[in-house]
């Protein structure tokens, strides 16, 4: 059952503020218990907190999906118009910074190969379990936290559903969804399947792989060029250990003929975009 936690939550200082996203500032925070948790506290739309009911319905269906690779949510808070999300606390912070940021690590195989397969069978549960089949839509690096012990799992699923897509789109956000991640179908045509999640989810596969930016590092590169580092970057991730990964991966599950060609669209897709 999700539980209300009305204290532990007020101290929203700047120096408590650990990040922002698209549906609300992020905040450290501590339970009674001692406990740490992260605090989302979401946008308000003109001034005013989604309504009640709505987000407690919501936020009991976020709290259902439970999965070692999702950031659990513990519970909520409703003060006035504040409305709050209270989450488990992932130590080690967002896969972005740990992969692209100034302190990146350049990350072992086999961290590198959790991470990748703690994601796709989260992604895998969201979207097979019939009781909330959630489609997420902005799988990105940014959105894989990671636990003290390097152990991934993915947050922000449902947060859009709380919102309602009007509203996303007057408030935050253009659409839902990041730029470079997203499925040439939901990008142009804003038609989005499970499908959408496993392209963004190769996406980033070949983030972690090649520790590079999609976005930035490849769309200025000549199709052929492309198409080459592909190749090399799929080469390194068959030599290092492969036949695990993919059995468990999404990429077999939604019958994509090879994980290759998959990020090879992805690629491709990006560069057009960006031209
Ligand atoms: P976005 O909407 O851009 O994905 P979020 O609102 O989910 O961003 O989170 C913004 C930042 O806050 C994350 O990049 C991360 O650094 C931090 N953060 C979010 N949730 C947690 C959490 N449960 N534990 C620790 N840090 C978190």
């Amino acid at each position: 059952k999700l539980s209300v936690i009305a204290s532990a939550t007020n101290n929203f200082s700047d120096d408590n503020k650990i990040g922002q996203g698209g549906f609300g500032s992020v905040y450290k925070g501590k339970m009674e218990d001692g406990v740490n948790i992260a605090v989302k506290r979401l946008f308000k739309v003109d001034g005013q907190g989604i309504h009640e009911k709505m987000f407690m319905n919501e936020a009991a269906l976020i709290a259902k999906c439970q999965h070692k690779n999702l950031v659990r949510l513990l519970g909520c808070c409703i003060e006035g118009e504040e409305r709050m999300l209270i989450f488990e606390f992932m130590q080690n912070g967002s896969l972005d910074a740990m992969i692209f940021g100034e302190n990146r690590l350049k990350l072992e195989w086999k961290i590198c190969e959790e991470i990748i397969l703690g994601i796709s069978k989260a992604l895998l549960y969201l979207h097979q379990d019939s009781r909330f089949k959630i489609i997420h839509r902005d799988i990105k690096a940014g959105n894989v936290l990671l636990d003290e012990a390097m152990n991934p799992k993915i947050t922000d699923f449902g947060t859009a559903r709380l919102f309602g897509s009007d509203q996303i789109e007057d408030c935050t956000r253009i659409k839902i969804g990041t730029h470079g991640y997203m499925s040439p179908e939901y990008a142009m045509n804003g038609i989005f399947s499970p499908k959408s999640d496993v392209f963004s989810f190769g996406v980033l596969l070949l983030e972690i792989i090649s520790g590079k930016k999609v976005l930035s590092s490849f769309c200025n590169l000549q199709e052929s060029n492309l198409l080459e580092l592909v190749r090399i970057v799929w080469r390194l991730y068959n030599e290092e250990k492969t036949s695990e990964l993919i059995n468990n991966c999404l990429i077999d599950t939604y019958s994509t003929p090879q994980a290759l060609r998959f990020i090879e669209i992805g690629l491709l897709c990006v560069q057009e975009e960006a031209v």
